[in-house]
């Protein structure tokens, strides 16, 4: 098993050690690489996604990476930007499937936003396509400065646009996906969110997903528009089991759906190829408001690095190792910033890291 480490910018070198730490005491025989990326490659290397960088990525079965961006780099030319480090590991690697699992922990219920009784139990997945849609769409509208803003410009454009196959292999992933969840006891339903109603590619989207769902008679299909699937995640999440959806509507509705669970700090994420190979990640950015202080959650990327023994390195056991740990942990009432509530108790992102491998041990 080969891991790239990558941590990245503000708070992802604090959290990705945590992480590293957990996977240190489950006893596998793993090598690892560490590479910079994002910002911290553009100081080292004067581009956010270097060469060596890449290769050390490509050559892994699977990628351990913490989050990049600080606003210092806003004024960079775009293709120099921390973010494009992510959109290059996509398309290299050709991850076209992101999964963001929205799980309402027990001990969490009272940390969400909504009432306790629309979020107890709730256990969601939401499946992102990931390398098509409106973020890579040709044309573009050129930009007039190289700062990447507009100064004086009267009109700016991208393109939608989806390919038959982009879709049909996204829908198999989802209804695969609802698939094994429901011979683990859920409803077995795909929602497709579209805005069928106003944009060609989603009418496109709609039916590609329809034909893909008749191979699938045991699972139940249903679409959504996005709008109401928005109302829909705050007003009865429990209704979902896997949501399906394209690039941009899939970056809005999984944020959303983090803050069902109580924090974004909670919410991991894999994004997959299709010979398994992915890049397991918070679903949160590198929080450069809370960064070296010591508080950010490590939740997130611990429960990354478990989605990522299960998905790419075929290590079920030890994933589900961390994760018991980890309710064990909140079960103990530990809590980071984020999730702190009166009654429990109070820790930094180090102790939170202790804490996960002292319950593993
Ligand atoms: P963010 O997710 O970094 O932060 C949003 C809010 O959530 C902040 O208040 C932050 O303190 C809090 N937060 C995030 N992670 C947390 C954690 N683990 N524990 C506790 N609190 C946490 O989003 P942002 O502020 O919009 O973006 C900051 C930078 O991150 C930008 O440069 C952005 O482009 C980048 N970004 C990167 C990724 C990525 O690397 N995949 C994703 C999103 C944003």
């Amino acid at each position: 098993m080969k891991i790239a480490i990558l941590p990245g910018d503000g708070i992802g070198t604090e959290i990705v050690a945590e992480a590293v730490k957990v996977l240190d005491v489950l006893g596998l025989n793993y090598e690892s690489e560490t590479a910079n990326v994002g910002g911290a490659a553009y100081e080292s290397h004067g581009h956010p996604l270097p060469e060596s960088t890449l290769k050390i990525a490509q050559e892994a079965d699977a990628i351990l990476f913490g989050a990049v961006g600080d606003w210092k780099y806003d004024k960079l030319d775009r293709p120099l930007r921390p973010e494009q480090a992510i959109l290059g590991l996509r398309k290299n690697l050709g991850l076209f499937a992101n999964f963001r699992p929205a799980i309402c922990y027990e001990q969490l219920v009272n940390a969400s936003s909504l009432k306790p009784e629309l979020v107890a139990g709730l256990d969601i997945l939401i499946i992102r396509e990931l390398t098509g849609d409106i973020y890579f769409g040709q044309p573009r509208g050129r930009r007039s400065s190289p700062d990447g803003h507009f100064p004086g410009a009267e009109e700016a454009f991208d393109t939608m646009r989806y390919s038959r196959p982009e879709i049909e292999r996204i829908a198999h992933v989802a209804f695969q996906a609802a698939r094994k969840r429901k011979a683990a006891g859920t409803e077995g339903r795909v929602t497709s969110v579209d805005k069928a109603n106003v944009l060609e590619t989603f009418q496109f989207w709609k039916d590609v997903v329809s034909e893909v769902g008749l191979q699938y008679p045991d699972i139940a299909l249903d679409h959504m528009y996005v709008d109401n699937a928005a109302m829909q995640l705050v007003k009865e999440p429990k209704r979902f089991d896997v949501v399906v959806t394209g690039n941009m509507f899939g970056d809005i509705l999984s944020d959303e759906a983090s803050m069902l669970t109580g924090s974004i700090g909670m919410l991991p994420s894999a994004s997959l190829n299709s010979k398994n190979q992915g890049l397991y990640e918070p679903s949160h950015g590198s929080a450069p408001d809370i960064a070296g202080k010591g508080i950010a959650n490590p939740l997130a990327t611990i429960l990354s690095a478990a989605m990522m023994l299960r998905f790419s390195l075929n290590q079920p056991e030890a994933a589900e190792r961390i994760e018991v740990a980890v309710k064990k942990v909140l079960a103990q009432g530990l809590r980071t910033a984020d999730i702190y509530s009166a009654g429990t108790t109070k820790v930094s992102t180090r102790e939170m890291g202790d804490a996960v491998v002292k319950a593993l041990a």
